[in-house]
């Protein structure tokens, strides 16, 4: 089963407590296309200028994802610049430069516009619009966004939540979008808003599910000691989570619970070094082996003493 997605392609420069990366592989479609390849076939669709390295499309298409809707547009690649502190929960924009995401007109090519699951990663909610529109028979649509496009096209993106199924934010940026302190408070205006089903991700804290039935679960942390570069947790954990739907092709609310283990385990890896570099040599077996301790951390016994 096929997982389209949608997003950004791009060189990131990166300055993390264990060092400072330039121009490295990174983009929201790339980080999330990656995880998702473990359990699906995944599809981009975006846009690279003509400085972007080759030897990036070609590590994508090892990985089988499909590049056929991915442009070369005039101008040069998306460029994102950032820096975390201690508290890597945080990124700190530096620099947004969209430039062929300036003119990007996205086209989902035709064997694509069937998908049934479809991640629309961080990119212009305008953008990610474009998109919905020309699918024909979506069965799941998840979809990320962050401050930048919260502050610069807050109404776009109203319209896209409310044609989603599954709406993905860092926990400061439902609190900043709701303007309110209070996680739940914001997943229930968000839910207003016209997302089925919101998932607040809370970085090296876990993440919660607030369902379309009101039900919450709460996905546990990963003690993670190899914490390098959180840049691509949030599309990590996105592109682990729709490919398990995709390939179980389950969306009951047990098998969403495991999806979002699922996201979390992708995203307790990708963190582990810069850029794909951790990605690139996961196994199969460190995943369940990881997905098998994430359940242990949830795990306790019924009450034992009469009250
Ligand atoms: P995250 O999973 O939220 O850490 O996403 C990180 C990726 O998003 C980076 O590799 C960036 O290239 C990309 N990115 C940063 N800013 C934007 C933006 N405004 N729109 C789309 N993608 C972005």
């Amino acid at each position: 089963m096929t997982v389209l997605i949608v997003g950004t392609l791009g060189l990131d420069t990166i300055e993390t407590p264990f060092g400072l990366k330039k121009d490295i592989l990174g983009g929201s479609a790339v980080h999330a296309a990656m995880a998702a390849s473990f359990y699906s076939q995944a599809a981009i669709v975006g846009v690279v200028g003509a400085d972007f390295p080759t030897e990036h499309l070609a590590l994508l298409k090892e990985r089988g994802i499909d590049v056929s809707g991915i442009e070369v547009g005039k101008g040069e690649t998306f460029r994102w610049s950032g820096y975390y502190e201690y508290d890597m929960n945080q990124a700190h924009t530096r620099d947004t430069r969209l430039n062929v995401y300036n003119t990007f007109d996205p086209k989902v090519p035709d064997k694509l516009k069937k998908a049934e699951y479809v991640f629309l990663a961080n990119l212009d909610p305008q953008l990610q619009l474009k998109v919905i529109k020309q699918l024909d028979s979506p069965k799941l649509i998840a979809m990320d966004t962050m401050d930048f496009w919260i502050n610069n096209k807050r109404e776009a993106l109203r319209e896209v939540i409310k044609q989603v199924d599954f709406l993905l934010l860092n926990d400061g940026e439902a609190r900043q979008f709701m303007e309110t302190p209070n996680i739940p408070l914001a997943a229930a205006r968000l839910r207003q808003l016209g997302a089925k089903s919101v998932i607040i991700k809370k970085g090296e804290h876990g993440a919660l599910l607030f369902d379309q039935g009101g039900r919450h679960f709460s996905a546990p942390s990963y003690p993670q000691e190899m914490l390098r570069d959180p840049t691509g947790a949030g599309d990590s954990f996105a592109g682990g989570f729709i490919g398990y739907l995709a390939r179980t092709q389950d969306v009951s609310s047990a098998n969403i619970r495991r999806a979002i283990v699922v996201g979390s385990v992708m995203a307790s890896f990708n963190v582990e070094d810069f850029s794909l570099d951790r990605m690139k040599r996961l196994t199969p077996q460190e995943i369940g082996r990881r997905f098998d301790e994430f359940r242990g951390f949830a795990e306790f016994g019924a009450l034992n003493i009469k009250l």
